[in-house]
């Protein structure tokens, strides 16, 4: 099952002054800095009610959010689902017809296990699968 949006990830080519513009524009602070080794980048978390915002910066330029802002400039980078079990999930949008990115899902920001969907089969959006680790795992 997905339960909601869980954050929108935007890119961003400098976080220290995007938290500062962020933190403006939201009248907060983010709640977590986290690099995610696995990714290369270096994100920070806004909580939104319900959802969050993520801010990444590319730690080089092997990291994905590199090439998309030397393609596409800063902006939204992916939309983040929370769903209950991700591997049922992963199977089920795999029999419907999705490519994903990694079948194996890798350790993401924020606690959490991710996948994600190739933009080509979801109209260009990068969809992001999360799961929240449970504490025994
Ligand atoms: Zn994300």
């Amino acid at each position: 099952m997905i339960k909601k949006i869980e954050h929108i990830g935007i890119a961003v080519k400098n976080i220290e002054s995007s938290n500062q513009l962020f933190e403006k524009l939201l009248g907060k602070k983010n709640y977590k800095l986290e690099k995610v080794e696995s990714e290369n980048v270096s994100t920070s978390f806004f909580m939104l009610g319900e959802t969050k915002i993520e801010l990444l910066e590319a730690d080089n330029t092997t990291s994905a959010i590199s090439k998309f802002i030397e393609k596409r400039g800063e902006g939204i980078h992916h939309i983040a689902l929370d769903v209950e079990d991700i591997d049922f999930e992963i199977n089920r949008l795999k029999n419907e017809g999705f490519e994903i990115i990694n079948d194996l899902v890798k350790d993401g920001a924020d606690n959490k296990k991710i996948c994600f969907l190739h933009p080509k089969t979801t109209n260009g959006v990068l969809i992001e699968l999360c799961e929240e680790k449970k504490q025994h795992q």
